[in-house]
């Protein structure tokens, strides 16, 4: 169920779990500022999710009360992992869901990261 995107923080959603290793995850990175891994229902061939560590809600949170610092980290983790996943000379599509009518659903700020194939016209 899409989720609000600029309620308060819910310590208990997925990605809170996964970012203190309560649950697992196919890890692709992570430094300081983020983490990313593998979407656990991956709907294009390379389907990454980076999430910040910092407790975001959303986009929407996320770029107005992030740090300098943390805005910085976590755009430059996703550069990093897009290059590193070899995503950088084919190309790749970012998405964040956001709020409602977002759609999304997990109540933590993360980027979808999609490639490994030609991805079409934009969405939806
Ligand atoms: P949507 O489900 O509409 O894509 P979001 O943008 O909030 O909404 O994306 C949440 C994503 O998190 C989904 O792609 C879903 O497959 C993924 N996901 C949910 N739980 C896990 C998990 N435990 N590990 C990895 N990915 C997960």
């Amino acid at each position: 169920m899409p989720v609000n995107g600029t309620g308060a923080y819910d310590p208990q959603n997925v990605f809170a779990r996964i970012l203190r290793g309560e649950l697992p995850c196919r890890k692709v990175y992570e430094d300081e500022y983020a983490l990313a891994f593998h979407d656990i229902a991956p709907k294009a061939p390379i389907h990454v999710l980076v999430i910040p560590k910092g407790a975001y809600v959303s986009f929407a949170d996320f770029s107005a009360n992030a740090s300098e610092a943390e805005i910085a980290g976590f755009t430059r983790a996703v550069g990093k992992v897009a290059r590193d996943l070899g995503l950088e000379a084919p190309g790749y599509r970012l998405v964040s869901n956001t709020g409602i009518e977002g759609g999304q659903e997990v109540p933590h700020f993360h980027v979808h990261l999609f490639g490994g194939r030609p991805l079409g016209a934009m969405l939806p």
